[in-house]
Parts: C-alpha cells; structure tokens; sequence
C-alpha cells in the first residue's frame, strides 16, 4: 500500500554536539522537560520580533514552530514541526568538558528553518540549562543520511553553516527499511522512552496494535496536514484501523514509567509516565509496516515533540 503523501512527507535528522562548560551541568533524569522549556525561551527570542501585546504576527518563525495553531481553538491539538531528542539516559550531572548530544529532527515547513534552529541552539548552550543555567559550548551539529552516518554541517569555528544535509521523503525512508520481497507476520516494537498511548480518552499500558496504529496515522497525517501544505486525508481509515484489530498481541512487555517534572505555567510537579519496554505482534502486518517504520522518525503519542515516544520496530519475515 502507498500513499502518495508519502512521497511529499519531508524529514530531516541532526545531533547537535555540546561541550559542558566550566561549572559542569546539573539535569533532571527527565530531560525533555529542561530542553523544552530552554528551547522555547531561546527561540522566541531569536525568532520572535512581534509587537507586544497583540498575539504573534503570521509571519512569525515562532509561533508557527513552538506554538503551532492554525486557530486558537485547535491550538492544543496540533502537532508541532520537530521532535527534540534529548540524551535517553538518567544521568544528573555532567562534568566540564563532557559531550552532550541533542537530537533533533525537522518535519516539513520547519526544515527551511534550519539556521535559526542551529543559532537558536548555540543561544540555548550559552544562556546555561539545567539546575544553576551552567553553559554549555554547541560544538559542532551534524547532519544524519538514511544509513545513519553523520556528516558535519556546523562547527563552532567557523560561521558557515552547510546547506547540503540530507532530507528524505517518507516513501524513500519506507523503500530504505523495508524488504517488499519478503512478507511480514511478525514483529517487535520496542518503546525506547515513556509512550503516552491514549485510548477512549484513557492513558493505557496495554499497547494493543490497532490503538499503537491508530496513535501513530493520527499523528503522521496531522503533521502532513499541517507542516507540508497538505490536504487532509479522506482515506477511510476507519477500515485501517479495523483490519488492525486482527493483529494480535502475543507478549507484552512493557511496564508504566513516571517521569516527573515541574510545570512553571502550573507551579506543580506533573507526572509524566509512558510505557517503555517491548510488545511483540503477530498477523498479516504488510498493510501496517510503512506505518511503522514512519513511525520510527516522529515518535508517537503525547510529548512527542520532547522526546517522548520514540519507538525502534524489529520485523520478522
Ligand atoms: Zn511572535
């Protein structure tokens, strides 16, 4: 099964390298939160010249990348163009001169944005994050192609910034990972950071197939939607989704995850569980594997854009 906009679905990856400044770093084991939080300061200040007290103009870089509406009232529902992908490990301090290494991936209309990202994360490591703001130097940020290798297109030497860095369609990265001469009946998906699965208005930690799948067309679809001029999509997927009930759950391994963090807007320390671990899925799973595997490049479920979500998937022919 092809879509065609797939073809028009745009990604690009990159790790952005830092330096831990002098004072070292103190971070929460939940990072997302910390990157969240300074990103979006650090971002408004470059990328938002709007007048005071009116609301953001539409021209602004922004609004349109870290509070993506399309009106007030879906403002809460859309997805945002890029995923941040903070180091997935619990560690609280870093010493001075240790490596720190970000992730992060554009979706779309955020792609051409690329400079201001970078300038947005060079501010974000001087201005400081994490308990004290300590700094942090961006070093160097690489561009990742489909096999993974990364090839250098800044560095903190040199000013320039390389605008030859790999951008893939969704159907080129489908093509990549998927062998079409083989059947697919088995497969493992493995939650590598808190997935936020809702079903019936429920957070679950029974990942069935058809409520993961469901997760992510929503997801993959809104963002077409929204950050590649797309149309919204007429399919009937409602008889995806039922198909997707056949496919049964033969071993779940997965345990609920709490992460905390503390909300500034709300003054209170928020829970922010998922399920992490591996879910094992067996049935006639061709229909489902592009699916999957676009799933790998925009994570899935609530948070996503901070990380949360991101899944790796093992296929069995
Ligand atoms: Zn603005």
């Amino acid at each position: 099964m092809s879509f065609t906009f797939f073809n028009e679905f745009k990604v690009a990856r990159f790790y952005a390298m830092y330096s831990v400044g002098e004072e070292g770093l103190y971070l929460p084991a939940y990072k997302g939160s910390t990157f969240r939080g300074v990103f979006g300061m650090a971002l408004k200040e470059v990328a938002c010249n709007c007048p005071k007290g009116s609301g953001h103009e539409p021209y602004c870089i922004y609004a349109y990348l870290f509070e993506t509406a399309l009106s007030n009232t879906e403002a809460n529902h859309l997805p945002r163009p890029f995923i941040l992908e903070p180091p997935n490990n619990e560690e609280e301090y870093y010493p001075p001169g240790e490596r720190i290494w970000l992730g992060f991936t554009l979706l779309g209309g955020a792609i051409q944005y690329l400079p201001i990202i970078i300038y947005t994360l060079k501010l974000l490591g001087e201005k400081g994050f994490g308990k004290g703001k300590h700094s942090a130097k961006l070093v160097q940020v690489f561009s990742l192609n489909l096999s993974g290798s990364m090839e250098s297109i800044y560095k903190i030497d040199s000013p320039t910034i390389c605008n030859h860095f790999s951008i893939y369609t969704g159907s080129e990265i489908i093509e990549h990972f998927l062998n079409k001469n083989h059947k697919i009946n088995q497969c493992t998906l493995h939650f590598v950071t808190p997935t936020r699965l809702k079903y019936n208005g429920q957070y679950t930690d029974y990942p069935e197939f058809h409520i993961v799948l469901r997760s992510i067309v929503r997801r993959i679809t809104s963002l077409y939607y929204v950050h590649h001029n797309g149309e919204k999509q007429s399919e009937n997927w409602a008889l995806l989704f039922e198909t997707a009930e056949n496919i049964k759950l033969i071993k779940s391994a997965v345990r609920w995850y709490d992460w905390e963090r503390y909300s500034n807007r709300q003054h209170q320390r928020m829970k922010m569980g998922g399920i992490v671990g591996q879910a094992t899925y067996v049935g006639d799973l061709q229909l489902f594997i592009p699916w999957l595997i676009l799933g790998e490049y925009v994570n899935l479920g609530k948070n996503a854009t901070f990380g949360l979500g991101k899944i790796k998937i093992i296929l069995k022919h």
